[in-house]
């Protein structure tokens, strides 16, 4: 936090329910021609409104910083009834021409405010969004071969890796849906292998990567989901795999039971010390 961050306002032109449990919503906005980029992952987040507001209030950072208020001190400045909820996505495609951008958002219930209005969103509804910015882009360990895990919410990523994978480069996606109707298409110029894990037929990411045979060669891996699996799979390939540390790229998207308003726990605020060591020794 602290760090200055474009905020801008974003508009639905439409939402289209691409499986069962995904909508995708197209949105434009002025600012996106300048703020999205050609890469990969682009991550932000998205502020919803309060019951009763047509557009949320958003954060207001002094242009030029003089009174030292960067984005996130200007979000809590907002009085709480009027302080919109944030949460965290990722920018699944951005089509430079017609410019529109596409956010895919997983409806696990009706029980968060982001899925809850990814359900219900129609043309004309209006988010904020904070970012996207290329100070938090995370590129990929370079490697011979990559392997990618996670779940529906680490789908647009992992759809925007494989689509930048340059020609021939090898990877295997491990992905658990709730079953086979959420599965999607995924396209890539790499030679890519993705497997699909039904959650209603038990399959389980953890069980499934630790029974991959993992090829010859250097590797390298991107984790997300929700965050105690995300922390398994990362053990499992460091400590039982091998895998150097720098070469696990890894991030916790979600938490069972919490939501992302939640304070983190003891267990996140130890993860995060060991991922800001890493980042300042990648050894
Ligand atoms: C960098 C990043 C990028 C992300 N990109 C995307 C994206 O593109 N699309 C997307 O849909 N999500 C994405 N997520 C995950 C999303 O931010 C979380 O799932 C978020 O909690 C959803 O907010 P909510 O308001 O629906 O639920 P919250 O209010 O945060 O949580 C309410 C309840 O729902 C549960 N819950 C939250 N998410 C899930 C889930 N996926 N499955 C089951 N239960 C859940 C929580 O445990 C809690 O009990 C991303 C997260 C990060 C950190």
């Amino acid at each position: 936090m602290g760090q200055a961050l474009p905020v801008s306002y974003v508009r639905v032109v439409g939402v289209e329910r691409i499986t069962p449990r995904t909508a995708r919503v197209a949105f434009t906005g002025d600012a996106l021609a300048e703020l999205l980029e050609d890469r990969p992952d682009q991550q932000m987040k998205l502020c919803f409104p309060r019951a009763g507001q047509g557009a949320p209030r958003l954060p207001e950072p002094d242009a030029d910083d003089i009174y030292g208020m960067r984005w996130y001190e200007a979000y809590l400045a907002i009085p709480e009834p009027e302080r919109p909820l944030m949460r965290s996505f990722t920018v699944r495609a951005y089509d430079r021409q017609s410019g529109v951008m596409s956010v895919d958002f997983v409806l696990h219930g009706d029980d968060g405010p982001a899925a809850r209005w990814g359900r219900d969103a129609r043309p004309g509804d209006v988010l904020g969004m904070v970012g996207p910015s290329s100070a938090y882009a995370r590129p990929l360990p370079a490697a011979d071969w990559l392997l990618l895990a996670g779940d529906e919410t680490a789908l647009p990523a992992i759809g925007t890796l494989l689509e930048f994978l340059p020609a021939g480069a090898r990877a295997v996606a491990y992905v658990e849906v709730a079953d086979e109707a959420d599965e999607q298409v995924l396209a890539s110029p790499g030679e890519v292998t993705v497997h699909w894990l039904h959650r209603d037929r038990g399959e389980q990411l953890v069980d499934a990567v630790r029974g991959v045979a993992l090829p010859a060669g250097s590797g390298a891996a991107w984790l997300a989901g929700e965050a105690g699996t995300v922390r398994a799979l990362r053990r499992h390939l460091v400590e039982e795999r091998g895998l150097p540390k720098r070469a696990v790229e890894f991030s916790g998207y979600w938490r069972e039971r919490l939501t992302q308003d939640d304070a983190p726990t003891e267990e996140d605020l130890a993860w995060a010390k060991e991922r800001a060591a890493e980042d300042q020794d990648p050894s």
